[in-house]
């Protein structure tokens, strides 16, 4: 049977910030039937795009993405933070629902023509996977798919994405 997702979402008020209500996903990755259920079904959406490569932003991404890639038997590309990665990087910048940041993506890791499903623990505004897109395709690779566990839906991230086939496994 199923597993209701939804169940294991916690939301907290205030938090990081006064006005913020903030959706964790820990009690489901803490779970190893719904984080299975997850994974199989972000991996079924990505194998349907035809992906050889994951992307995913730091840091719960990488949580998100890495078990999709393992299990489909492809690669994971991690979109990290400043200062953490040995070669030579393209970078994008982007605003948060709290703060900004800037993502950097190692040069070598892409390779022109790969079919790249993005995915995260989370889409709010759609900040982090449209500068987490802007690396893929700098390299000039081809995002085909954006998956998340969870979407706000009105904070309207989808409009960022466009026409990039995209879903998410609990809406709010
Ligand atoms: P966006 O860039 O506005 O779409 O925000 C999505 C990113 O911020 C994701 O990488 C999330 O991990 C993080 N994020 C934003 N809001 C929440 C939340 O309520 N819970 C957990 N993560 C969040």
């Amino acid at each position: 049977m199923a597993v209701d997702l939804t169940k294991y979402i916690s939301s907290y008020k205030d938090f990081p910030k006064k006005g913020i209500l903030f959706r964790d996903i820990s009690p489901l990755i803490e779970n190893p039937d719904a984080f299975r259920e997850a994974t199989n079904r972000l991996a079924a959406f990505a194998k349907k795009e035809h992906a050889n490569l994951i992307a995913a932003p730091e840091a719960r991404g990488f949580i998100v993405g890495s078990p999709v890639a393992y299990k489909l038997g492809i690669g994971f590309v991690p979109a990290r933070k400043k200062g953490k990665l040995p070669t030579a990087t393209v970078s994008a910048s982007y605003g948060l629902e709290y703060g900004k940041s800037t993502l950097y993506m190692e040069k070598k890791a892409i390779k022109p023509g790969d079919r790249v499903v993005i995915l995260d623990d989370l889409l709010a505004t759609g900040g982090t996977y449209s500068a987490t897109a802007k690396l893929v395709k700098q390299l000039k690779g081809n995002v085909v798919g954006a998956g998340f566990i969870i979407e706000l839906s009105a904070l309207k991230g989808r409009n960022k994405i466009g026409d990039v086939d995209t879903m998410s496994l609990i809406k709010y």
